[in-house]
């Protein structure tokens, strides 16, 4: 038994993690060509144009809209779906914020269903059995670049007639039994903020996959004031109240030069992630991300839970030990499940009011989706980046091992 950093012995990680440039000369040239235009406004100019076509062609989707955010990608895709005062929305307890304010901001109740263990993303049966004559839509999260199991879900929302959009904010270029994630509901919401698989800063992008060019012009109009700004009814009396959620040129055309190192991105990270697993995969003190059948994982990063049982530490312990071993890694991936936020647990979305809490039967309890709690009181987080050596992945194993196999009962 080699003896741990932690306790005085020598750290696994001897040699610094690879890194790189994410923004170069291809970035600037498109930024410097947006100035020259003399507008950087969307609709005069011709980067977030581009930067769309060039998305819809990677994507093979008819239509997309550029937002200021990922949260903006999701309001807009909700808005464009007609979801409004008093529906309810089901969706993922493990996810960033984003995925609920939009739900919230349009009056809506989100309802949280439980996730299957090892894959860390939403349970069909138990979207199943949160149905009410409120649910409007599910809102699914692929979790980590991770796919959903979209063939049950897509059967429930066609059989109760329930809208689909996908968060597909940290799984670019995932695909799920041979489909990109993002083109197989409704809508796809994409972010582009600085943490993300590319980035233009902040951003976003929402797909329109019916093919009618009517979706398409409102989910436009929803993201840009309700003013319409295409298609035959142009005007700016709107009917109905939407944000301003518009992408700016000098976004757009930092997008166009990230859009062209995506499939690179998703490439390495793809094999990084497996590379992972195939190291780690026997330990059984440990259980590894489950992808669906006949898909692929772009692993926004990397997450694992431990069998506690099968070990004499606790969460704390190991983290702590793989830290001094040179892994920078984080207990779970959000504090706790979205439901047990205040806002929530007080049903103060707006200062001094219930609602929209109070139109639905809604609660929000420790213990709504057991999975879920258990995925955040075991799993081990490690970020990755595009950037690792083979070494970097390989020492990455190595520590993992060594904290696992000190540690087995
Ligand atoms: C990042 C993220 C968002 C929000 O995107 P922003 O661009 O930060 O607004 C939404 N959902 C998920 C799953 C995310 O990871």
């Amino acid at each position: 038994m080699h003896k741990l950093a932690i306790h005085g012995g020598d750290q696994t990680k001897k040699t610094p993690f690879g890194t790189g440039k994410r923004f170069g000369l291809e970035e600037a040239k498109e930024l410097l060509e947006a100035l020259e235009q003399n507008t950087l406004f969307y609709h005069f100019g011709h980067k977030v144009k581009k930067f769309l076509s060039d998305f819809n062609d990677m994507y093979q989707v008819p239509y997309s809209v550029a937002t200021s955010s990922g949260t903006a990608a999701l309001h807009v895709a909700l808005g464009a779906a007609g979801i409004t005062v008093g529906d309810e929305v089901i969706t993922s307890p493990i996810t960033d914020q984003g995925t609920v304010i939009g739900i919230l901001y349009q009056n809506a109740i989100p309802v949280f269903a439980d996730l299957e263990p090892h894959s860390y993303n939403l349970d069909p049966a138990s979207i199943e059995s949160r149905l009410t004559p409120r649910t409007k839509a599910i809102l699914v999260v692929h979790l980590a670049g991770n796919p959903c199991d979209m063939d049950p879900i897509m059967e429930i929302a066609r059989k109760h007639k329930l809208k689909v959009i996908e968060d597909c904010a940290q799984a670019y270029l995932t695909k799920y039994k041979g489909r990109l994630v993002g083109t197989i509901g409704d809508y796809g919401c994409f972010s582009t903020n600085d943490f993300k698989h590319i980035s233009t800063g902040d951003g976003g992008i929402v797909t329109v996959n019916s093919g009618l060019e009517e979706d398409y012009h409102r989910t436009h109009a929803f993201s840009d004031k309700n003013y319409r700004r295409m298609g035959t009814d142009v005007g700016r009396m709107p009917e109905s109240l939407a944000p301003n959620y518009r992408m700016t040129e000098l976004q757009g055309a930092v997008g166009i030069a990230q859009l062209r190192k995506l499939e690179w991105i998703c490439e390495q990270r793809s094999r990084i992630g497996m590379t992972l697993d195939a190291g780690l995969q026997d330990l059984p003190s440990l259980s590894i991300m489950k992808i669906p059948e006949a898909s692929t994982c772009t692993y926004w990063f990397y997450m694992f839970r431990l069998i506690l049982d099968n070990l004499t530490c606790s969460r704390e312990e190991f983290c702590a030990a793989l830290s001094a071993e040179g892994i920078t890694n984080r207990m779970g991936y959000i504090p706790d499940v979205i439901y047990m936020q205040p806002m929530f647990q007080q049903k103060h979305a707006y200062p001094g009011s219930t609602f929209p809490f109070e139109l639905s039967d809604v609660h929000y309890q420790r213990g709504d989706c057991p999975h879920a709690e258990a995925i955040l009181q075991t799993a081990v987080q490690v970020p990755l980046s595009e950037f690792y050596t083979h070494q970097d992945v390989l020492d990455i194993v190595a520590a993992i091992r060594k904290v696992a196999l000190y540690y087995q009962k």
